[in-house]
């Protein structure tokens, strides 16, 4: 496989965040499509991953005329800072071959930086705790699983408070096999 790895410095004076991630996909071999996107991200000297839910198929929001994804949220230990964080998933978006044609539309794999530690980031490019969190149910019912009582900074609110007050009603379902397979990396897509 092609060595996705980002080329920056590792700092041993950083600390270590807990980091929540939401990973979609709805174009091509969606499974593949996870299991490339984790790999990229773990072959990551500053990223230790540490816990994973299970996958959701879902139905789509927003834009309602494409296929159903494929949804999961990943734990992350980093020393990354988040704008690191950032620059990384687009990096991996991209290489995946992500094209930003349609808001919300089809994509082969989306990385969204949901919690980062109990910090908040608000920059032009970056917004931490991710803002529409709150509103999606395909973020909320696999967060839950992981991370229920973590307060969502900002919100100040629960995760599992966030999920029962959120009026999303978009299908989210139990996918099998439950969780990302590595073998998924060696699949014809
Ligand atoms: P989307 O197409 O929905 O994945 O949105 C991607 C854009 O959202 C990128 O250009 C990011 O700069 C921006 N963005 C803002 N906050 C976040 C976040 N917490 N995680 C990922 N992308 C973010």
């Amino acid at each position: 496989m092609e060595n996705f790895s980002c080329s920056m410095a590792k700092d041993a004076e950083r600390s270590v965040v807990t980091t929540y991630w939401s990973i979609g996909t709805n174009l091509g071999n969606r499974e593949q499509n996870l299991a490339l996107a984790l790999r990229c991200l773990v072959e990551n000297a500053n990223i230790e991953l540490c816990g994973q839910s299970a996958i959701y198929e879902t139905e789509p929001v927003g834009y309602t005329d494409q296929d159903a994804f494929l949804n999961a949220v990943l734990v992350l230990r980093t020393s990354l800072r988040p704008l690191e964080l950032l620059a990384l998933a687009q990096e991996i978006e991209a290489r995946l071959g992500r094209e930003r044609k349609v808001v919300w539309g089809p994509r082969p794999i989306d990385l969204d930086l949901l919690l980062y530690g109990d910090l908040q980031v608000r920059t032009d490019g970056l917004t931490v705790p991710h803002p529409r969190l709150h509103e999606r149910k395909f973020v909320l019912v696999p967060l839950a699983e992981l991370a229920e009582d973590q307060i969502v900074p900002g919100l100040e609110k629960a995760v599992k408070r966030l999920l029962e007050q959120c009026s999303d009603r978009a299908a989210v379902t139990r996918y099998r096999p439950v969780q990302i397979r590595w073998d998924w990396t060696k699949m014809e897509s």
